[in-house]
């Protein structure tokens, strides 16, 4: 919100205040009596107070809308939920570690749609391609089934990637369970349980 929207707002509530206050005395001040005075200066009191309230209700919207000088605000990220632009947000329940708010896309639909996707906490930018819920959780049983695996027989984290490299014919860049979708993902599954139940678990990707 800008500083003439802010002044606006807090002149609309004044004015209804005012209008209030009038019709509620319903005569000209000067046949105030003193008790009128008295509640008419409450009334004046409880209008600042207002305008006060306002003001902070106004200054914490345009704190949370600060992060649009971010490179990365004006990035167009869809919400993967339910297709819905996303806005670049910030929230203080998960702070980073130096205790700075974190950056996050979360959907324009919230609270309808709870979509969130994570932002890079310097410049903003979404973190590969939102995913939904269900790729989400496919990436967590991916991940499952790798650690599993590479547990078991016993491989350094270079190796393991390198084979999942090599079985999935992803790169460094693009290989790594948290960009794939969900197919990639089944299909991780799918060939890492055929190397386990035959036992091929002699490669060695150096
Ligand atoms: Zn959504």
């Amino acid at each position: 919100m800008t500083d003439v929207a802010i002044k606006k707002e807090i002149i609309k509530k004044a004015e209804g205040f005012i209008l209030g206050i009038i019709a509620q005395h319903g005569k000209d001040i000067s046949q105030f009596t003193d008790m009128e005075k008295t509640l008419l200066q409450q009334d004046i009191e409880a209008f600042v107070a207002g305008v006060f309230n306002a003001v902070a209700v106004a200054k914490t919207e345009q704190s949370r809308n600060s992060t649009s000088n971010l490179e990365g605000a004006s990035a167009k990220v869809i919400c993967a939920d339910c297709g819905s632009n996303m806005k670049l947000r910030t929230t203080t329940k998960y702070p980073n570690k130096d205790g700075s708010p974190r950056l996050f896309w979360g959907c324009s639909k919230y609270p309808e749609c709870k979509g969130t996707h994570s932002a890079h906490q310097n410049s903003g930018k979404p973190m590969g391609n939102p995913a939904n819920k269900e790729t989400k959780d496919w990436r967590v049983k991916a991940h499952d089934v790798f650690d599993e695996f590479w547990q078991k027989y016993n491989y350094s984290r270079k190796e393991s990637y390198n084979l999942l490299n090599t079985i999935m014919g992803t790169t460094h860049e693009t290989g790594h369970i948290a960009k794939f979708n969900m197919d990639q993902c089944k299909l991780l599954i799918k060939k890492l349980k055929a190397y386990t139940s035959k036992e091929q678990y002699v490669y060695k990707g150096r």
